[in-house]
């Protein structure tokens, strides 16, 4: 089980969506809405059909097959018929994205499902930080994983930027990890020393040095530099990876929910929709966040449950610091605009989408008790969103143990916009290669098939 640094203990909500279906978030209002984050919260519009007709068998081309450069060009230039997808991915979040982005890059085909708008979920809702060592409490799979999605990071957002004109905002804003207790001060001593022997920079401020580095912090008995954090704006990121599948070919079925996962002896042919449309395809991924588990067809739900987060952001006025300032209760994370995201609670919630007294209440108790000047500052936007969590809190990666054709990416949890390149780029050496072992075997998702006995 890997254990994560804490959220505060106590939902997408009260949001209205404007006119292209995109949330806005109550700005300087508290009311709620109540919207299910992903699902539009009137009608989906009708989308046309689809193209990738069901009935018979679709595609029997062997998937492996790359696109030939004159398949590429038809497929641009000729309207009608579509050709048949290589792949369908279920869900338009960072994770889908990003995978769908690579495999558009080796010249395959993609289509993606997705319910709602791009990148509103999950991938919305999220504080933008990329922390692996604020994150995993030991070395292990987890921890070198993220590592190499850090990594991969900065060359990752260059390209994004370059290709699409979006600026994701990659900033190497370090983070302090405050102490406001003893137990907690040790804790992160003794992270500070295995980070140290394995090679990492980090440094333990003591009192003093914290209180000239960071005035305007009250309370703390020293804190954990680390200086290697980044963070970026995850909206931008998820904005900019769509804008980036669809220029490199990808189609993108916007409020498109998947109700089924087809298959027949075995192997996945493809999906039924919720208007009762069957697409055919040889290969699905599987990329819904916290929702992977309420498709019907495959045998075992997955098992994904959302975990409610509720945030906000303050706009005070100066920021406390260009760092990420986080606490046992609490983290604080700029942004270029002088927002100050404040986050998040982490609450078995269901897909209960509200906001509540008792949520709010406790981040900015936190927020306030660890940057005192915070009290004063306006509030500009509340929410909620569903992390994607797992029984032992790792990624669930992988080819499905019972369903040939059949690929998971999800159960990202508190790390998905930390962990979205090296997901992107393991996920799309399994799909080309058959290669598995850029993932590590922990995240494999056979770890939760039932044994050959029937237990479990
Ligand atoms: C409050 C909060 C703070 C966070 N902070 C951070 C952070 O600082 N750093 C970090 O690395 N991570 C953070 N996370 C975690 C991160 O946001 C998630 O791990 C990541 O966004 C998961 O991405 P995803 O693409 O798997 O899921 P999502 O972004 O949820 O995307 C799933 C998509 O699937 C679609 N979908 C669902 N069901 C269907 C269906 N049946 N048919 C079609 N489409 C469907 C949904 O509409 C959605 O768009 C945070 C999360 C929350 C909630």
């Amino acid at each position: 089980m890997v254990r994560m640094a804490p959220d505060v203990d106590v939902a997408e909500a009260h949001r209205d969506l404007d006119f292209q279906g995109e949330h806005i978030v109550s700005r300087h209002r508290l009311s709620s809405g109540s919207v299910e984050p992903g699902h539009p919260a009137r009608p989906p519009k009708p989308t046309a059909p689809i193209g990738v007709v069901g009935g018979a068998l679709g595609s029997v081309r062997d998937p492996l097959e790359r696109t030939t450069s004159e398949e590429m060009s038809r497929t641009r230039n000729q309207p009608d018929p579509t050709p048949s997808p290589d792949l369908l991915v279920i869900g338009a979040g960072v994770i889908g994205l990003a995978i769908a982005r690579e495999l558009l890059a080796a010249g395959r085909r993609v289509t993606l499902l997705e319910r709602s708008e791009p990148g509103r979920a999950a991938s919305w809702a999220a504080a933008g930080m990329l922390s692996p060592l604020g994150e995993a409490l030991e070395p292990g799979p987890f921890l070198r994983f993220a590592l190499e999605g850090l990594e991969a990071y900065p060359a990752f957002a260059a390209e994004l930027e370059d290709e699409t004109g979006i600026e994701v905002e990659l900033r190497h804003s370090g983070k302090l990890r405050v102490a406001l207790s003893h137990p907690e001060a040790e804790r992160l001593r003794a992270r500070h020393a295995w980070a140290v022997e394995h090679g990492h920079r980090t440094a333990w401020l003591e009192p003093d040095s914290l209180a000239e580095l960071e005035p305007g912090l009250t309370g703390a008995l020293g804190a954990l530099r680390l200086d290697e954090d980044l963070r970026i704006d995850n909206r931008q990121l998820a904005r900019a990876l769509a804008a980036s599948v669809e220029a490199r070919g990808g189609r993108l079925h916007r409020h498109t929910e998947v109700e089924e996962i087809l298959h027949a002896g075995g192997r996945v042919h493809g999906v039924r929709l919720a208007g009762g449309e069957r697409l055919e395809c040889p290969r699905v991924l599987l990329a819904a966040g916290a929702w992977c588990g309420r498709l019907s067809g495959r045998p075992d739900a997955v098992p994904v449950r959302p975990v409610r987060g509720q945030m906000l952001a303050l706009r005070p006025e100066p920021l406390p610091s260009p760092r990420v300032l986080e606490s046992e209760e609490v983290y604080l994370v700029p942004r270029d605009d002088g927002r100050l995201l404040v986050g998040a609670t982490e609450e078995e919630a269901g897909f209960d989408p509200s906001l509540t007294a008792v949520g709010v209440q406790r981040i900015l108790a936190g927020a306030i008790r660890l940057v005192p000047a915070l009290a004063g500052a306006p509030i500009d936007e509340l929410w909620t969103g569903f992390r994607p969590g797992t029984p032992d809190g790792f990624p669930i990666l992988g080819a499905d143990p019972e369903i040939e054709g059949l690929y998971l990416a999800t159960g990202h949890f508190r790390n998905g916009i930390l962990l979205t390149p090296a997901t992107a780029r393991a996920m799309a050496t399994l799909l080309e290669e058959g290669r598995a072992d850029s993932l590590p075997p922990e995240f494999a998702p056979t770890r939760f098939a039932r044994d050959p006995a029937g237990r479990g």
